[in-house]
């Protein structure tokens, strides 16, 4: 890969070079780290609550996802040095890691629970999902997080569209939405990792992928929306996944289709 120019760039967002300085090249896009900050759903006054106090004014201005920083542990572990993109996508601080794998934590890992004031699931389609997925199997309405054994975006547990705790798999629906033009790479590489993190704990995940999304992972259904064929295709896999007695358990009784 050949180094990128040294040109001045100014972003839509304000960081960078000053609009209109000498040579600066304006774009219409906000910068690399405001972006990565909208799709892991953070603010910059998170980002900078985190780091070591006297880089903070340097991190205000900051556009790079790779550029490093000292940060303090939320649970007052000693400072460590991180990227920005390894602070709001990766494994926090050694201590926490440690903690997270820990075999305390092993024993609660894998296990669902209800995480109260999630505002999730809450997007039409989501619940549109969740209702014809309803009328097929037996739904655990009361959990919303599954506990791991590792850190994500800091935190020892993930946040799944759909969870079938009786057969250990979450169900996620992605399309491009309104973040269509969203830097799709850093939320697959995102997603891939939140896959990975529940396989290590015993989960599968089954992914919808709409709207022009590629299979992401090994078990994608890739679709144009939400349709009752989609959602028998869930099935169909979870009976793949976990075998048919497994799924069969959990059944609501159809009645019959004229
Ligand atoms: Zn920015
Ligand atoms: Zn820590």
């Amino acid at each position: 890969m050949r180094a990128a120019p040294m040109v001045a760039v100014s972003f839509r967002c304000g960081h960078g070079a000053e609009p209109g300085a000498a040579g600066a090249v304006a774009l219409a896009r906000v910068c690399p780290l405001c972006m990565l900050l909208h799709e892991t759903q953070r603010s910059r006054a998170e980002l900078l609550s985190r780091v070591a106090p006297p880089q903070r004014a340097a991190l205000a201005r900051e556009t790079r996802i790779g550029a490093s920083y000292e940060w303090r542990c939320a649970r007052g572990h000693d400072r460590y040095p991180a990227t920005v993109g390894e602070v709001l996508t990766g494994p926090s601080c050694a201590k926490c890691r440690a903690n997270a794998a820990a075999p305390g934590a092993r024993r609660e890992a894998g296990i669902a629970f209800m995480k109260p004031g999630l505002r999730l699931g809450t997007s039409q389609v989501e619940q549109r999902l969740r209702m014809l997925l309803g009328e097929r199997i037996r739904l655990h309405h009361r959990v919303n997080a599954v506990r791991i054994a590792r850190m994500f975006y800091g935190k020892q547990e993930v946040w799944p569209d759909i969870l079938v705790p009786q057969l250990r798999i979450a169900i996620e629906y992605d399309d491009p939405g309104r973040s269509r033009r969203a830097h799709l790479g850093m939320k697959e590489a995102s997603d891939l990792e939140k896959d990975e993190a529940l396989r290590e704990v015993g989960w599968e995940v089954i992914r919808i992928r709409a709207g022009g999304l590629e299979a992401l992972g090994p078990h994608s259904i890739v679709c144009r929306g939400l349709t009752v064929a989609v959602v028998d295709e869930v099935v169909s896999l979870m009976r793949r996944i976990r075998g048919d007695a497994a799924v069969e358990r959990l059944l609501i009784p159809q009645q019959h289709a004229v």
